[in-house]
């Protein structure tokens, strides 16, 4: 497992007059373990941030920490971390089985039968074991983010990056995957960046809660203390407001 030290860290696009601060000079540091979910309207920088983490993204100025390793120059398969997005990004020609093996074929050194038995556990535990010979075409949303997280979790991963990852199905299911991420994270102590602008999310999934706006950090703490002590109007009118 893994703590993540964010240094410093500005991500520009652009150049001139078109430049945008995506992220402005942000510090923070993410104990292991941690569950830290980071919210802030649209355009506020939360991608962009978890994609600097991931190394999909190279930072302008400043150092990421990865346990101990500075991991700038790192690609994102060097990193051990694995994501999960909103779009579940499953691979639509190969079944659910192909799709929780690729990533341990391309990054491990484990033997097939490893790795078959590996993908076997994972599906048990994510209830998805009768999916396993199914293409993501085949399935509903709910049964295609079951295996978009079960792709992250087979990996074993130190750190676990999700981008909105539940925004995209429907009220009840959202409930029930809350609770579901939360217990995984809980029994395999990943360190876990989760991206929502879910209010719910923000308030109940969290040891930690990151409000960001313009790039800019705005306030992180415990949810409680952003509700009850926000840094700022702009924190009080966001976590305030009713979604
Ligand atoms: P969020 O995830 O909070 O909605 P993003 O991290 O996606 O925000 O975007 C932050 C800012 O950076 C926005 O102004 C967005 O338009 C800009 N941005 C993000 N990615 C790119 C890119 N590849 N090229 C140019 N601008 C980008
Ligand atoms: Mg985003």
């Amino acid at each position: 497992m893994a703590s993540i030290n964010i240094d410093d860290v500005t991500k520009r696009f652009g150049e001139g007059t078109n430049e945008v601060v995506a992220v402005d000079d942000i510090s923070m540091e993410i104990r292991d373990g941690e569950f830290v979910v980071f919210v802030g309207p649209s355009g506020s920088g939360k991608s962009t941030l978890l994609r600097m983490v991931a190394g999909l993204e190279r930072q302008s100025e400043g150092d990421i920490v990865i346990g101990d390793t500075i991991v700038n120059e790192l690609g994102p398969r060097a990193r051990d971390i694995a994501m999960v997005f909103q779009n579940y990004a499953l691979y639509p020609n190969m079944t659910v089985r192909e799709n929780m093996s690729f990533g341990l074929k391309m990054s491990t050194g484990l033997s097939e039968e490893e790795i078959a038995e590996r993908v076997e556990s994972t599906a048990e535990m994510m209830g998805i074991h009768s999916l396993l010979d199914n293409t993501p075409g085949e399935m509903s949303g709910g049964q295609q983010q079951r295996v978009a997280l079960g792709r992250a979790i087979v990996r074993d991963p130190n750190v676990f990056l999700m981008d909105e990852p539940l925004s995209n199905l429907d009220a009840k299911l959202r409930a029930e995957m809350r609770t579901e991420i939360n217990r995984l994270q809980n029994d395999l102590g990943v360190t876990t960046l989760y991206v929502t602008h879910d209010q719910t999310e923000a308030m109940t999934m969290g040891d930690r809660l990151v409000v960001l706006d313009h790039g800019e950090l705005q306030q992180i703490g415990t949810p409680l203390e952003c509700f009850y002590r926000p840094a700022n109007r702009f924190v009080a009118g966001f976590i305030g407001e009713p979604s």
